[in-house]
């Protein structure tokens, strides 16, 4: 990996506007990205380097995202189970009041993973 190319907003030739800062970050890094155009070519670069056209950067956004909502739903899956043993460990006990209350928490859980999933 070669890294990027430093790219601190500054004006790279006399065909280039000024970068100007935008409210998107960088998928890369999280950092700021100002947009620069030259010769009509519009660029987002963050402070590190990182570039992307428009397009890029949609399909970048998209796949963080994607990347996001599995992340939430194996956490919501896992939160369920770690509820289901739980609530058989109360259940055993005889602490059926706890176990009720939880087991709402689970319902809660699957049904947000499956809307997250879908
Ligand atoms: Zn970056």
């Amino acid at each position: 990996m070669g890294g990027p190319a430093p790219a601190v907003p500054r004006k790279a030739s006399p065909h280039e506007a000024d970068p100007e800062l935008t409210p998107f970050t960088c998928v890369e890094c999280g950092g700021a990205l100002w947009v620069h155009v030259n010769d009509d070519v519009l660029r987002l670069r963050c402070r590190v380097g990182h570039s992307y056209s428009i397009d890029g950067l949609l399909l970048d956004k998209h796949a963080a995202l994607e990347r996001a909502l599995w992340a939430a739903v194996v956490a919501l899956e896992e939160r369920a189970e770690l509820s289901r043993r739980i609530v058989r460990r109360l259940e055993g006990s005889g602490l059926s009041t706890q176990a009720r209350r939880i087991r709402a928490s689970i319902v809660a859980d699957e049904a947000q993973a499956s809307s997250c999933g879908s």
